[in-house]
C-alpha cells in the first residue's frame, strides 16, 4: 500500500476555482507515495476527517500568508486567502497531534511558521532588499541562489552537504522562527530557508521548490523520498 498524502488545495481567485500544480503529485508519486488534493473547506471537524484518512500532509504554495496570524497589519498590495489559512493550519494542528508528516513548501513553511507562533517578512523587497534573486524569473527549475544547510539537522543528515544550490520564487520568508520549530537552512543574505521540528517524526518546511526541480535535481527528490518514507 502507497502512503496517501493529503495535498492542500491552490486558490484562483479570477476563475474562483481550485488549481493544482501537477508537480506536488508527480513529486509524491515518484518518491512511492500517492497525493491526493483535498477540497478547501473550513469546517474543522470535516478537514479532522480527511485529514485522518491520510498517511501525511503536504502544505503547498499560493498565497500570501495573513499577517493576522503572528498579529501584524497587512502591507498593500498582499494577496491573502483566509479560507486557505484556516484550513491549512487546522490540518497541521490536526496533523502534528497525531504525529503525521509534515513537508510545508514555499507558503508552507511560512504557513507553518506562523500558525505555529513565529513572523514572516510580509514583502522582502521592501523590508528586506538584497542582492540574492528570491523571485525568479521561469523555468523555475534552475539555480537562482545558494543555502547554508546546518550541521546536525535532518536535511545535513540527508543530503550530507553544507550548501545546496536552490531554485527561488518568494516574496514573504520566515522572520521570526516560531517556537518549536529549528532553522535547516539559510541564505546567504540571512533569511531562514528550511525549518524542522525536532518534537515530531517529521515536519519540515523548506522556503524553494522541489515540486519543480524534482525531475532533474537529486536533493529534490530526497526531500520528497525523505517525506513520503516518514508517511509510510
Ligand atoms: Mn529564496
Amino acid at each position: 500500500m502507497k502512503p496517501v498524502i493529503a495535498v492542500m488545495p491552490l486558490w484562483d481567485d479570477d476563475r474562483r476555482s481550485l488549481w493544482m500544480l501537477p508537480g506536488y503529485l508527480d513529486g509524491i508519486a515518484e518518491a512511492g507515495g500517492t497525493g491526493v488534493m483535498l477540497p478547501l473547506i473550513t469546517d474543522s471537524d470535516a478537514v479532522a476527517q480527511l485529514i485522518s484518512l491520510c498517511d501525511g500532509v503536504l502544505l503547498t504554495g499560493g498565497h500570501d500568508v495573513s499577517p493576522s496570524l503572528y498579529g501584524q497589519e497587512p502591507f498593500d498590495g498582499l494577496e491573502t486567502c483566509p479560507a486557505r489559512d484556516r484550513m491549512d493550519a487546522t490540518a497541521l494542528r490536526l496533523a502534528l497531534r497525531e504525529d503525521k508528516p509534515v513537508l510545508g513548501i514555499c507558503r508552507g513553511i511560512q504557513l507553518m511558521n506562523a500558525a505555529l507562533g513565529g513572523t514572516l517578512w510580509q514583502d522582502l523587497p521592501t523590508q528586506h532588499p538584497s542582492d540574492v534573486n528570491h523571485h525568479m524569473a521561469p523555468p523555475y527549475d534552475r539555480v537562482a541562489h545558494e543555502v547554508r544547510i546546518l550541521p546536525g539537522t535532518p536535511l545535513h543528515q540527508l543530503l550530507g552537504q553544507d550548501f545546496l544550490c536552490v531554485n527561488s520564487y518568494h516574496h514573504q520568508a520566515v522572520r521570526d522562527v516560531a517556537p518549536g520549530l529549528v532553522p535547516m537552512a539559510v541564505s546567504t543574505d540571512g533569511l531562514v530557508e528550511a525549518v524542522y521540528a525536532p518534537d515530531q517524526r517529521f515536519c519540515w518546511g523548506v522556503q524553494w521548490h522541489p515540486e519543480f526541480s524534482f525531475r532533474t535535481d537529486a536533493s529534490s527528490r530526497a526531500i520528497f523520498r525523505a517525506f513520503v518514507d516518514a508517511c509510510r
